[in-house]
Protein backbone atom coordinates (compact mmCIF):
# COMPACT_ATOMS: atom_id res chain seq x y z
CA UNK A 1 0.00 0.00 0.00
CA UNK A 2 1.19 3.18 -1.05
CA UNK A 3 1.00 6.85 0.11
CA UNK A 4 1.08 9.67 -2.51
CA UNK A 5 0.95 13.35 -1.54
CA UNK A 6 0.56 15.83 -3.95
CA UNK A 7 -0.66 19.87 -5.04
CA UNK A 8 -2.88 18.34 -7.56
CA UNK A 9 -4.28 14.93 -8.08
CA UNK A 10 -6.55 14.29 -11.32
CA UNK A 11 -8.90 11.96 -11.39
CA UNK A 12 -9.40 10.59 -14.55
CA UNK A 13 -7.58 9.49 -17.77
CA UNK A 14 -9.85 11.16 -20.54
CA UNK A 15 -9.49 14.11 -22.95
CA UNK A 16 -9.97 16.22 -19.69
CA UNK A 17 -7.88 14.61 -17.12
CA UNK A 18 -4.58 14.72 -19.69
CA UNK A 19 -5.11 17.86 -20.75
CA UNK A 20 -4.74 18.80 -16.94
CA UNK A 21 -2.22 17.07 -16.62
CA UNK A 22 -0.13 18.69 -19.37
CA UNK A 23 -1.52 22.75 -18.12
CA UNK A 24 -0.53 21.69 -14.21
CA UNK A 25 2.83 19.90 -14.85
CA UNK A 26 3.98 22.88 -17.08
CA UNK A 27 2.65 25.39 -14.44
CA UNK A 28 5.04 23.13 -11.77
CA UNK A 29 1.97 21.68 -9.81
CA UNK A 30 3.83 18.22 -10.41
CA UNK A 31 0.11 16.43 -10.77
CA UNK A 32 -0.68 13.08 -10.16
CA UNK A 33 -3.38 11.84 -12.66
CA UNK A 34 -5.36 8.68 -11.57
CA UNK A 35 -6.37 6.97 -14.65
CA UNK A 36 -9.02 4.40 -13.85
CA UNK A 37 -9.85 1.82 -15.66
CA UNK A 38 -10.46 2.61 -18.73
CA UNK A 39 -7.35 4.44 -20.16
CA UNK A 40 -7.86 6.73 -22.12
CA UNK A 41 -11.77 7.57 -21.62
CA UNK A 42 -14.06 6.96 -24.28
CA UNK A 43 -12.76 8.49 -26.89
CA UNK A 44 -11.08 5.47 -27.27
CA UNK A 45 -13.99 3.55 -28.27
CA UNK A 46 -14.06 5.92 -31.64
CA UNK A 47 -12.18 4.07 -34.77
CA UNK A 48 -11.87 7.43 -36.18
CA UNK A 49 -11.55 10.96 -34.75
CA UNK A 50 -11.50 13.79 -37.21
CA UNK A 51 -12.82 16.71 -35.97
CA UNK A 52 -9.93 17.57 -33.42
CA UNK A 53 -8.70 20.45 -34.46
CA UNK A 54 -4.67 19.91 -35.44
CA UNK A 55 -5.65 16.47 -37.16
CA UNK A 56 -5.27 16.74 -40.86
CA UNK A 57 -6.04 13.08 -40.86
CA UNK A 58 -7.90 11.09 -39.00
CA UNK A 59 -6.78 8.99 -36.13
CA UNK A 60 -8.13 6.11 -34.14
CA UNK A 61 -9.21 7.51 -30.77
CA UNK A 62 -7.23 5.15 -29.08
CA UNK A 63 -4.06 6.68 -31.21
CA UNK A 64 -5.13 10.21 -30.12
CA UNK A 65 -5.38 9.09 -26.30
CA UNK A 66 -2.14 7.36 -26.67
CA UNK A 67 -0.85 10.65 -27.48
CA UNK A 68 -1.86 12.61 -25.05
CA UNK A 69 -1.09 10.06 -22.68
CA UNK A 70 2.58 10.52 -24.32
CA UNK A 71 2.68 14.06 -24.45
CA UNK A 72 1.62 14.17 -20.14
CA UNK A 73 4.38 11.66 -19.05
CA UNK A 74 6.85 14.21 -21.63
CA UNK A 75 6.00 16.77 -19.11
CA UNK A 76 6.62 14.80 -16.11
CA UNK A 77 3.05 13.77 -15.27
CA UNK A 78 2.66 10.47 -12.74
CA UNK A 79 -0.15 8.31 -14.24
CA UNK A 80 -1.13 5.87 -11.87
CA UNK A 81 -3.01 2.39 -13.58
CA UNK A 82 -5.87 2.74 -10.42
CA UNK A 83 -9.65 3.28 -9.35
CA UNK A 84 -10.74 5.95 -6.62
CA UNK A 85 -13.01 4.54 -4.77
CA UNK A 86 -14.01 6.59 -1.70
CA UNK A 87 -13.36 10.66 -1.32
CA UNK A 88 -13.05 12.57 1.76
CA UNK A 89 -13.59 15.95 0.57
CA UNK A 90 -13.92 17.67 4.25
CA UNK A 91 -10.40 17.52 5.37
CA UNK A 92 -7.54 19.62 4.06
CA UNK A 93 -5.43 18.04 2.44
CA UNK A 94 -8.23 15.51 0.50
CA UNK A 95 -8.17 12.35 0.98
CA UNK A 96 -8.32 9.82 -1.70
CA UNK A 97 -8.57 5.67 -1.54
CA UNK A 98 -8.00 3.37 -3.89
CA UNK A 99 -9.24 0.07 -5.35
CA UNK A 100 -5.15 -0.84 -5.52
CA UNK A 101 -5.52 0.07 -1.39
CA UNK A 102 -3.48 3.44 -1.74
CA UNK A 103 -4.43 6.53 -0.58
CA UNK A 104 -3.55 10.02 -1.91
CA UNK A 105 -3.49 13.14 0.25
CA UNK A 106 -4.13 16.57 -1.91
CA UNK A 107 -4.31 20.03 -1.89
CA UNK A 108 -5.95 20.30 -4.57
CA UNK A 109 -8.71 18.39 -6.94
CA UNK A 110 -9.37 18.01 -10.41
CA UNK A 111 -12.86 15.66 -11.00
CA UNK A 112 -12.69 14.84 -14.74
CA UNK A 113 -14.32 11.28 -14.56
CA UNK A 114 -16.61 11.83 -17.45
CA UNK A 115 -20.26 10.51 -18.10
CA UNK A 116 -20.31 7.04 -19.36
CA UNK A 117 -23.21 6.70 -22.07
CA UNK A 118 -26.09 4.21 -21.55
CA UNK A 119 -25.42 1.16 -23.97
CA UNK A 120 -28.54 -1.14 -24.68
CA UNK A 121 -26.98 -4.49 -23.41
CA UNK A 122 -27.32 -6.67 -25.80
CA UNK A 123 -25.63 -9.58 -26.89
CA UNK A 124 -24.17 -8.51 -30.25
CA UNK A 125 -23.54 -4.63 -29.22
CA UNK A 126 -20.28 -4.97 -27.88
CA UNK A 127 -18.96 -6.09 -31.08
CA UNK A 128 -19.91 -3.66 -33.33
CA UNK A 129 -19.16 -0.64 -30.76
CA UNK A 130 -16.62 1.86 -33.25
CA UNK A 131 -18.18 -0.51 -36.84
CA UNK A 132 -21.42 0.71 -36.61
CA UNK A 133 -22.65 1.96 -32.70
CA UNK A 134 -21.98 4.61 -32.09
CA UNK A 135 -23.10 7.18 -29.07
CA UNK A 136 -22.06 10.24 -30.50
CA UNK A 137 -24.16 11.86 -33.32
CA UNK A 138 -22.07 14.87 -33.48
CA UNK A 139 -18.96 13.02 -33.72
CA UNK A 140 -19.66 10.32 -35.98
CA UNK A 141 -22.89 11.49 -37.95
CA UNK A 142 -20.43 12.61 -40.77
CA UNK A 143 -19.20 8.97 -41.46
CA UNK A 144 -22.43 7.96 -42.76
CA UNK A 145 -22.99 10.62 -45.60
CA UNK A 146 -26.30 9.00 -48.05
CA UNK A 147 -26.32 6.05 -46.24
CA UNK A 148 -29.14 4.33 -44.19
CA UNK A 149 -28.72 4.82 -40.25
CA UNK A 150 -31.14 4.40 -36.93
CA UNK A 151 -31.29 5.72 -33.64
CA UNK A 152 -32.65 4.93 -30.59
CA UNK A 153 -34.25 6.72 -27.98
CA UNK A 154 -37.51 9.06 -28.25
CA UNK A 155 -36.10 12.28 -25.15
CA UNK A 156 -35.12 15.64 -26.55
CA UNK A 157 -31.18 13.96 -27.17
CA UNK A 158 -32.35 11.68 -29.33
CA UNK A 159 -34.70 14.11 -31.65
CA UNK A 160 -32.03 16.57 -31.85
CA UNK A 161 -29.70 13.94 -33.11
CA UNK A 162 -32.28 12.33 -35.78
CA UNK A 163 -32.82 15.74 -37.21
CA UNK A 164 -28.57 16.23 -37.46
CA UNK A 165 -28.27 12.88 -39.12
CA UNK A 166 -30.41 13.99 -41.69
CA UNK A 167 -27.72 16.23 -43.21
CA UNK A 168 -25.56 13.33 -44.03
CA UNK A 169 -27.82 10.07 -43.89
CA UNK A 170 -30.28 9.17 -46.50
CA UNK A 171 -32.63 7.64 -44.22
CA UNK A 172 -33.08 7.86 -40.33
CA UNK A 173 -35.04 5.10 -38.62
CA UNK A 174 -36.02 6.64 -35.26
CA UNK A 175 -36.45 3.39 -32.98
CA UNK A 176 -38.63 4.13 -30.11
CA UNK A 177 -39.93 1.20 -27.76
CA UNK A 178 -43.28 3.57 -26.73
CA UNK A 179 -45.62 5.07 -28.78
CA UNK A 180 -45.28 8.45 -28.08
CA UNK A 181 -41.55 10.78 -27.86
CA UNK A 182 -40.48 12.15 -24.59
CA UNK A 183 -39.19 15.12 -26.90
CA UNK A 184 -40.51 18.44 -26.71
CA UNK A 185 -43.31 19.22 -29.07
CA UNK A 186 -41.51 21.47 -31.29
CA UNK A 187 -38.92 19.05 -31.98
CA UNK A 188 -41.37 16.38 -32.84
CA UNK A 189 -42.94 18.86 -35.17
CA UNK A 190 -39.59 19.04 -36.97
CA UNK A 191 -39.28 15.04 -37.00
CA UNK A 192 -42.46 14.17 -38.21
CA UNK A 193 -42.27 16.90 -41.34
CA UNK A 194 -38.77 15.57 -42.17
CA UNK A 195 -39.35 13.22 -44.94
CA UNK A 196 -36.18 11.55 -43.94
CA UNK A 197 -37.09 10.38 -40.72
CA UNK A 198 -39.24 7.46 -39.86
CA UNK A 199 -40.39 7.27 -36.31
CA UNK A 200 -40.65 3.21 -35.93
CA UNK A 201 -43.01 2.79 -33.01
CA UNK A 202 -42.87 0.50 -30.18
CA UNK A 203 -40.04 -1.47 -31.41
CA UNK A 204 -36.59 -2.39 -29.68
CA UNK A 205 -33.52 -3.84 -31.20
CA UNK A 206 -33.04 -7.60 -30.63
CA UNK A 207 -30.05 -8.09 -33.00
CA UNK A 208 -27.16 -6.28 -34.52
CA UNK A 209 -26.08 -7.78 -37.84
CA UNK A 210 -23.17 -7.35 -40.43
CA UNK A 211 -19.45 -8.98 -41.73
CA UNK A 212 -17.27 -6.62 -40.01
CA UNK A 213 -19.17 -3.44 -39.56
CA UNK A 214 -23.49 -3.69 -39.22
CA UNK A 215 -25.29 -3.91 -42.00
CA UNK A 216 -28.47 -4.62 -40.61
CA UNK A 217 -30.64 -4.59 -37.03
CA UNK A 218 -33.27 -7.01 -36.13
CA UNK A 219 -36.00 -5.10 -34.31
CA UNK A 220 -39.27 -6.49 -32.40
CA UNK A 221 -41.99 -4.84 -31.95
CA UNK A 222 -43.12 -5.09 -28.22
CA UNK A 223 -47.04 -5.51 -28.96
CA UNK A 224 -47.14 -7.78 -31.73
CA UNK A 225 -44.17 -9.68 -30.91
CA UNK A 226 -43.19 -8.69 -35.08
CA UNK A 227 -39.94 -8.97 -36.00
CA UNK A 228 -38.76 -6.97 -38.68
CA UNK A 229 -34.94 -7.03 -40.46
CA UNK A 230 -33.94 -3.23 -41.68
CA UNK A 231 -30.92 -2.16 -43.58
CA UNK A 232 -28.82 0.27 -41.83
CA UNK A 233 -24.87 1.02 -41.89
CA UNK A 234 -25.21 2.90 -38.52
CA UNK A 235 -26.69 2.94 -35.79
CA UNK A 236 -26.83 5.61 -32.61
CA UNK A 237 -28.37 4.97 -28.84
CA UNK A 238 -29.26 8.56 -27.75
CA UNK A 239 -30.48 6.79 -24.85
CA UNK A 240 -28.76 8.81 -21.88
CA UNK A 241 -25.63 9.65 -20.20
CA UNK A 242 -24.76 8.89 -16.79
CA UNK A 243 -22.11 11.26 -15.31
CA UNK A 244 -19.68 9.65 -12.68
CA UNK A 245 -20.17 11.29 -10.12
CA UNK A 246 -21.50 8.35 -7.30
CA UNK A 247 -18.53 8.92 -5.37
CA UNK A 248 -18.59 13.27 -4.97
CA UNK A 249 -22.05 13.54 -4.25
CA UNK A 250 -22.33 13.42 -0.51
CA UNK A 251 -19.84 16.81 -1.07
CA UNK A 252 -20.72 18.19 -4.37
CA UNK A 253 -23.47 20.05 -5.57
CA UNK A 254 -24.72 18.37 -8.28
CA UNK A 255 -27.82 18.81 -11.22
CA UNK A 256 -31.09 16.84 -11.71
CA UNK A 257 -29.45 14.42 -14.05
CA UNK A 258 -25.88 14.18 -11.39
CA UNK A 259 -23.49 16.34 -12.98
CA UNK A 260 -21.22 18.10 -11.09
CA UNK A 261 -22.38 21.75 -10.92
CA UNK A 262 -19.45 24.57 -11.81
CA UNK A 263 -19.56 27.67 -11.60
CA UNK A 264 -20.21 30.31 -14.94
CA UNK A 265 -17.00 30.24 -16.59
CA UNK A 266 -14.83 28.26 -14.21
CA UNK A 267 -14.48 24.78 -13.28
CA UNK A 268 -14.69 25.41 -9.16
CA UNK A 269 -17.00 23.33 -7.62
CA UNK A 270 -18.76 24.07 -4.14
CA UNK A 271 -15.90 23.51 -2.69
CA UNK A 272 -12.63 25.19 -2.71
CA UNK A 273 -9.92 23.84 -3.79
CA UNK A 274 -12.20 21.25 -5.87
CA UNK A 275 -12.53 21.79 -9.64
CA UNK A 276 -14.77 19.71 -12.14
CA UNK A 277 -13.66 19.42 -16.37
CA UNK A 278 -14.91 17.55 -19.13
CA UNK A 279 -18.49 15.67 -19.65
CA UNK A 280 -18.18 15.39 -15.80
CA UNK A 281 -19.67 18.82 -15.77
CA UNK A 282 -20.92 19.04 -19.32
CA UNK A 283 -24.74 17.85 -20.02
CA UNK A 284 -24.95 20.00 -23.21
CA UNK A 285 -21.63 19.13 -25.45
CA UNK A 286 -19.83 16.26 -24.48
CA UNK A 287 -17.35 16.79 -26.88
CA UNK A 288 -13.57 15.97 -26.41
CA UNK A 289 -12.27 19.50 -27.94
CA UNK A 290 -14.25 20.99 -25.16
CA UNK A 291 -13.31 18.73 -22.31
CA UNK A 292 -10.07 19.48 -23.35
CA UNK A 293 -10.93 22.99 -23.00
CA UNK A 294 -12.24 22.73 -19.58
CA UNK A 295 -8.97 20.28 -18.32
CA UNK A 296 -6.65 23.01 -19.01
CA UNK A 297 -9.61 25.81 -17.14
CA UNK A 298 -9.33 23.71 -14.27
CA UNK A 299 -5.59 23.39 -14.14
CA UNK A 300 -5.13 27.06 -14.68
CA UNK A 301 -7.82 27.47 -12.07
CA UNK A 302 -5.61 25.27 -9.54
CA UNK A 303 -2.94 26.74 -10.03
CA UNK A 304 -4.26 29.99 -9.11
CA UNK A 305 -5.55 28.51 -5.78
CA UNK A 306 -2.53 27.09 -4.99
CA UNK A 307 -1.03 30.30 -5.40
CA UNK A 308 -3.45 32.54 -3.52
CA UNK A 309 -2.89 29.95 -0.64
CA UNK A 310 0.91 30.78 -0.61
CA UNK A 311 0.65 34.58 -0.15
C1 LIG B 1 -18.19 6.42 -29.63
C2 LIG B 1 -17.77 7.83 -29.30
C3 LIG B 1 -17.19 8.62 -30.27
C4 LIG B 1 -16.79 9.90 -29.97
N1 LIG B 1 -16.20 10.65 -30.94
C5 LIG B 1 -15.81 11.91 -30.68
C6 LIG B 1 -15.19 12.70 -31.66
O1 LIG B 1 -14.99 12.28 -32.80
N2 LIG B 1 -14.82 13.96 -31.32
C7 LIG B 1 -15.04 14.50 -30.08
O2 LIG B 1 -14.67 15.65 -29.85
N3 LIG B 1 -15.63 13.77 -29.12
C8 LIG B 1 -16.02 12.50 -29.38
N4 LIG B 1 -16.64 11.75 -28.42
C9 LIG B 1 -16.90 12.36 -27.10
C10 LIG B 1 -15.64 12.31 -26.24
O3 LIG B 1 -15.15 11.00 -26.20
C11 LIG B 1 -15.95 12.80 -24.83
O4 LIG B 1 -16.55 14.07 -24.87
C12 LIG B 1 -14.65 12.90 -24.03
O5 LIG B 1 -14.00 11.65 -23.99
C13 LIG B 1 -14.91 13.37 -22.60
O6 LIG B 1 -13.68 13.43 -21.97
P1 LIG B 1 -13.55 13.36 -20.38
O7 LIG B 1 -12.10 13.42 -20.11
O8 LIG B 1 -14.44 14.35 -19.75
O9 LIG B 1 -14.15 11.95 -19.93
P2 LIG B 1 -13.89 10.46 -20.43
O10 LIG B 1 -13.24 10.40 -21.76
O11 LIG B 1 -15.18 9.78 -20.23
O12 LIG B 1 -12.84 9.90 -19.36
C14 LIG B 1 -13.22 9.64 -18.06
C15 LIG B 1 -12.03 9.06 -17.33
O13 LIG B 1 -12.35 8.97 -15.94
C16 LIG B 1 -11.85 7.74 -15.44
N5 LIG B 1 -12.61 7.43 -14.23
C17 LIG B 1 -13.94 7.29 -14.06
N6 LIG B 1 -14.22 6.97 -12.78
C18 LIG B 1 -13.03 6.93 -12.13
C19 LIG B 1 -12.64 6.63 -10.78
N7 LIG B 1 -13.53 6.33 -9.84
N8 LIG B 1 -11.32 6.67 -10.47
C20 LIG B 1 -10.38 6.98 -11.41
N9 LIG B 1 -10.70 7.27 -12.68
C21 LIG B 1 -12.01 7.22 -13.04
C22 LIG B 1 -12.03 6.75 -16.58
O14 LIG B 1 -11.14 5.65 -16.42
C23 LIG B 1 -11.63 7.64 -17.77
O15 LIG B 1 -10.24 7.59 -17.95
C24 LIG B 1 -17.01 10.45 -28.67
C25 LIG B 1 -17.59 9.66 -27.68
C26 LIG B 1 -17.96 8.37 -27.98
C27 LIG B 1 -18.58 7.50 -26.89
Amino acid sequence: MAEYVAKLIIIGSGPAGYSAGIYAARAGLDPIIISGFEVGGQLTMTASVENFPGLTQSVSGLELMERMHQQALNFGVKIINDRITEVDLCTSPFVLSTENGNCCKTQTLIIATGASAKWLNIETEKRYIGRGISTCATCDGFFYKNKPVAIVGGGNSAAIEALYLTNFASKVYMIHRRDELRADSILQQRLKKNPKIEIVWNSIIEEFFGREDISGIKIKNVLTDERKLIDVSGVFLAIGHKPNTELFKKYLDLDADGYIITRPKSTMTNIEGVFAAGDVQDNAFRQAVIAVGSGAMAAIEAQRYLASKET
